[in-house]
């Protein structure tokens, strides 16, 4: 494929500080790399506490265990996400509620989730869809009346904000992701963030396999019991010495991907205004921090002529998430509610190749084609 749906993008130093790490002798977790990580994003975000995962599934799956999630309690989802999500969750047995995302873009509808909050509930998990903010006002404002926690999925959201404030700085939780499909990346890779100071020595142990290892280690026990349950949920070095090569070249990836996806905005603006297509919409209150150029096509058939159209010119257009409501797995749990947002954006959502280095001749190239397939409809 010319242009392939994604390319990682290696910025330069990965490969001379993963040599660092490995050199250090210290190739285990938590050490230099990590440090300068956990750093990075403590200061330049503010975030209250960070730990490095070894995915955003992984992050989630703290969470669940953190908030203490069992067998009955129930928990808000968008139907519209990764099967990460939800799976955190299914994972400690919790009941999985899932909700709509709104008719303008494919976040979580705020309007629905109060009816769906039951004495059960314990939290609502957002995500901020293509790093595009949930409207957070209206989120914080029903989590504090029905004193529920906040988990962000912000697996998009990297130096992403709502009204001025980082994403992933809401939530008494929140989880980012690394894949290699997202802006900065460490092949599989992750990061829970705490913002709820009650959470940070818990998450440590459950981080470390259910042990006190990082107080021994800081000289706060003389020796490290089994005192909780966890995982290995801490990546090596090696893994952190390559996030951190691309943290230093942060807004230089951002600034790239959002000149690619304003190129793409202006170059369809055309099919979109003729009604072919709908561009995505960035509210007042958020920031567009260039993960995701997404267009909804009119149907999905629709959707299936244009991928193959643009397949036989060398472009792979993807759509993306499959209503989780819907899935073999959840089917038969799901409660009937028809959930016709989150259907729609599965069957008529497709996403745009987007990568750094995508060339500005090839959104150019792409865009044409576009116009091209709408050129013969009506
Ligand atoms: C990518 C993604 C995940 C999973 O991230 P991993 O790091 O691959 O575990 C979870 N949620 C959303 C919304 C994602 O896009």
């Amino acid at each position: 494929m010319k242009y392939p749906f994604n390319k990682p993008f290696l910025t330069g130093k990965e490969i001379e500080y993963i040599v660092q790490a490995v050199e250090s002798g210290k190739i285990s977790g938590d050490g230099r790399f990590t440090k300068l990580c956990h750093s990075f994003f403590e200061e330049r975000f503010g975030f209250r506490k960070v730990m490095l995962t070894t995915s955003c599934s992984d992050a989630l799956e703290m969470c669940a265990i953190l908030l203490d999630f069992k067998p009955g309690d129930e928990v808000i989802i968008p139907s519209f996400t990764f099967v990460s999500t939800a799976n955190a969750f299914a994972l400690r047995g919790a009941k999985i509620v899932f909700a709509d995302s709104g008719k303008g873009d494919p976040n979580i509808d705020p309007a629905l989730i109060e009816s769906l909050i039951t004495p059960a509930t314990k939290a609502i998990v957002l995500v901020h869809y293509a790093g595009i903010a949930c409207d957070m006002d209206a989120i914080m404002d029903i989590a504090t009346r029905h004193k529920l926690h906040v988990v962000e999925d912000a697996a998009h959201s990297i130096d992403s904000y709502y009204k001025g404030k980082p994403l992933g700085s809401f939530g008494s939780l929140a989880a980012f992701s690394f894949h290699e499909t997202k802006n900065v990346i460490s092949g599989e890779g992750g990061m829970l963030v705490i913002n709820d100071e009650q959470f940070i020595k818990r998450a440590e142990i459950i981080r470390e396999k259910g042990t006190n290892r990082s107080s021994f280690f800081r000289g706060e026990v003389d020796k490290y019991n089994w005192v909780d349950i966890g995982s290995s949920f801490l990546p090596s070095e090696i893994i952190a010495a390559f996030l951190y090569a691309q943290l230093e070249n942060l807004d230089k990836i951002q600034k790239r991907r959002i000149s690619l996806w304003e190129q793409y905005y202006e170059g369809l603006k055309e099919i979109a205004d003729k009604g072919f297509i709908t561009l995505p919409v960035i509210p007042q209150y958020a920031t567009n921090n260039g993960h995701m150029f997404y267009i909804l096509c009119r149907s999905q058939q629709e959707r299936q002529e244009l991928i193959d159209f643009m397949k036989a010119a060398d472009i792979l257009p993807t759509f993306h998430y499959l209503s989780l409501h819907k899935s073999p797995f959840f089917e038969g749990k799901h409660d009937g509610r028809e959930l016709v947002n989150s259907d729609s954006y599965t069957d008529r959502l497709l996403r745009m190749p987007l990568y750094y280095e995508l060339p500005d001749e090839g959104v150019k190239f792409i865009t044409e084609k576009m116009k091209e397939f709408y050129d013969s409809r009506k």
